[in-house]
Protein backbone atom coordinates (compact mmCIF):
# COMPACT_ATOMS: atom_id res chain seq x y z
CA UNK A 1 0.00 0.00 0.00
CA UNK A 2 2.75 2.43 0.95
CA UNK A 3 4.74 1.36 -1.72
CA UNK A 4 1.94 1.80 -3.78
CA UNK A 5 0.76 5.71 -2.73
CA UNK A 6 4.25 6.43 -2.96
CA UNK A 7 4.12 5.81 -6.55
CA UNK A 8 1.86 8.59 -7.41
CA UNK A 9 2.10 11.97 -8.47
CA UNK A 10 0.83 15.05 -7.03
CA UNK A 11 -1.85 14.98 -9.84
CA UNK A 12 -2.81 11.81 -9.02
CA UNK A 13 -3.67 12.33 -5.52
CA UNK A 14 -5.22 15.40 -5.95
CA UNK A 15 -7.44 13.31 -7.83
CA UNK A 16 -8.20 11.03 -5.63
CA UNK A 17 -8.88 13.32 -2.81
CA UNK A 18 -11.08 15.03 -4.76
CA UNK A 19 -12.50 11.57 -5.75
CA UNK A 20 -12.73 10.97 -2.22
CA UNK A 21 -14.85 14.11 -1.13
CA UNK A 22 -17.20 14.08 -3.57
CA UNK A 23 -17.80 10.09 -2.71
CA UNK A 24 -18.18 11.48 0.88
CA UNK A 25 -20.92 14.21 -0.38
CA UNK A 26 -23.12 11.64 -2.44
CA UNK A 27 -23.03 9.22 0.42
CA UNK A 28 -24.11 11.95 2.71
CA UNK A 29 -26.52 13.00 0.45
CA UNK A 30 -28.17 9.55 0.27
CA UNK A 31 -27.89 8.96 4.03
CA UNK A 32 -29.51 11.87 4.76
CA UNK A 33 -32.39 11.33 1.95
CA UNK A 34 -32.82 8.30 4.08
CA UNK A 35 -32.98 9.75 6.95
CA UNK A 36 -35.03 12.51 5.78
CA UNK A 37 -37.87 9.68 4.74
CA UNK A 38 -37.67 8.19 8.16
CA UNK A 39 -38.14 11.64 9.48
CA UNK A 40 -40.82 12.11 7.77
CA UNK A 41 -42.59 8.98 8.86
CA UNK A 42 -42.25 9.54 12.48
CA UNK A 43 -43.61 13.19 11.92
CA UNK A 44 -46.99 11.50 9.67
CA UNK A 45 -47.51 8.89 12.99
CA UNK A 46 -46.87 12.09 15.51
CA UNK A 47 -49.18 14.64 13.85
CA UNK A 48 -52.11 11.04 13.53
CA UNK A 49 -51.71 11.14 17.18
CA UNK A 50 -51.88 14.85 17.54
CA UNK A 51 -48.34 15.90 18.52
CA UNK A 52 -47.45 18.63 16.73
CA UNK A 53 -43.89 20.08 18.50
CA UNK A 54 -41.12 18.90 18.55
CA UNK A 55 -37.12 19.81 20.18
CA UNK A 56 -35.15 19.30 17.24
CA UNK A 57 -32.67 18.07 20.10
CA UNK A 58 -34.33 14.94 20.73
CA UNK A 59 -35.02 13.52 17.61
CA UNK A 60 -32.06 11.70 17.04
CA UNK A 61 -32.45 9.62 20.49
CA UNK A 62 -36.03 9.70 19.31
CA UNK A 63 -35.32 8.00 15.67
CA UNK A 64 -32.30 5.83 17.04
CA UNK A 65 -35.22 4.05 19.51
CA UNK A 66 -37.53 3.81 17.29
CA UNK A 67 -35.97 2.85 14.10
CA UNK A 68 -34.51 -0.59 13.79
CA UNK A 69 -32.55 0.44 10.88
CA UNK A 70 -30.83 3.30 13.24
CA UNK A 71 -30.66 1.11 16.03
CA UNK A 72 -26.58 0.97 16.15
CA UNK A 73 -25.99 4.84 15.03
CA UNK A 74 -24.13 6.92 16.72
CA UNK A 75 -26.07 10.14 18.69
CA UNK A 76 -24.09 12.54 17.31
CA UNK A 77 -23.73 11.18 13.86
CA UNK A 78 -27.71 11.21 13.43
CA UNK A 79 -28.06 14.78 15.44
CA UNK A 80 -25.86 15.92 12.78
CA UNK A 81 -27.54 14.87 9.78
CA UNK A 82 -30.99 15.41 11.70
CA UNK A 83 -29.69 18.94 11.77
CA UNK A 84 -29.24 18.80 8.00
CA UNK A 85 -32.72 17.22 7.13
CA UNK A 86 -34.03 19.80 9.27
CA UNK A 87 -33.01 22.72 7.72
CA UNK A 88 -34.01 21.40 4.26
CA UNK A 89 -37.52 20.67 5.89
CA UNK A 90 -37.77 24.11 7.11
CA UNK A 91 -37.13 25.17 3.47
CA UNK A 92 -39.39 23.43 2.09
CA UNK A 93 -42.08 24.34 4.48
CA UNK A 94 -42.76 21.49 6.50
CA UNK A 95 -41.27 22.92 9.59
CA UNK A 96 -41.21 25.97 11.29
CA UNK A 97 -39.18 26.64 13.99
CA UNK A 98 -41.44 28.59 16.95
CA UNK A 99 -39.88 31.49 19.35
CA UNK A 100 -39.15 28.98 22.11
CA UNK A 101 -36.80 27.18 19.83
CA UNK A 102 -39.17 24.48 18.84
CA UNK A 103 -39.90 22.81 15.63
CA UNK A 104 -43.58 22.66 14.56
CA UNK A 105 -45.34 20.63 11.61
CA UNK A 106 -47.00 23.62 9.64
CA UNK A 107 -49.54 20.99 8.53
CA UNK A 108 -50.86 17.34 7.98
CA UNK A 109 -49.08 14.93 5.82
CA UNK A 110 -50.58 12.53 3.41
CA UNK A 111 -48.77 9.03 2.87
CA UNK A 112 -48.89 8.48 -0.94
CA UNK A 113 -47.71 6.24 -3.12
CA UNK A 114 -46.39 6.99 -6.60
CA UNK A 115 -48.11 4.88 -9.40
CA UNK A 116 -44.86 5.11 -11.30
CA UNK A 117 -41.86 4.20 -9.30
CA UNK A 118 -44.18 2.48 -6.46
CA UNK A 119 -42.26 5.09 -3.65
CA UNK A 120 -43.91 6.48 -0.70
CA UNK A 121 -43.66 10.02 -0.02
CA UNK A 122 -44.76 11.88 3.01
CA UNK A 123 -46.01 15.13 1.59
CA UNK A 124 -47.70 18.21 3.70
CA UNK A 125 -50.00 19.95 2.26
CA UNK A 126 -47.58 22.75 1.84
CA UNK A 127 -45.37 21.24 -0.78
CA UNK A 128 -45.98 20.29 -4.29
CA UNK A 129 -48.04 16.62 -5.05
CA UNK A 130 -45.06 14.88 -6.29
CA UNK A 131 -43.44 11.59 -5.90
CA UNK A 132 -39.82 12.71 -3.90
CA UNK A 133 -38.35 10.26 -5.85
CA UNK A 134 -39.26 10.61 -9.63
CA UNK A 135 -41.44 13.92 -9.43
CA UNK A 136 -44.81 12.27 -11.18
CA UNK A 137 -47.62 13.72 -10.21
CA UNK A 138 -49.70 10.40 -10.28
CA UNK A 139 -50.11 9.55 -6.35
CA UNK A 140 -52.51 7.75 -4.64
CA UNK A 141 -53.34 6.76 -0.64
CA UNK A 142 -51.27 4.56 0.74
CA UNK A 143 -52.62 2.22 1.37
CA UNK A 144 -55.50 2.73 -0.75
CA UNK A 145 -58.96 3.69 0.58
CA UNK A 146 -61.99 1.30 -0.39
ZN1 LIG B 1 -42.23 8.00 -8.30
Amino acid sequence: MYYYLSTLSTKDCRFLSNLICLISIVMRDIQANEIEWYLRDHFFRQFNQGIQYFKKDSLGGEMISLYLRYRNYNLQDMNDMITIVVENLICRQVIKKTENNSLELTSRFSRLQCSKCFYISYLNSNEPRNCLRCSSSELHDFPSKR
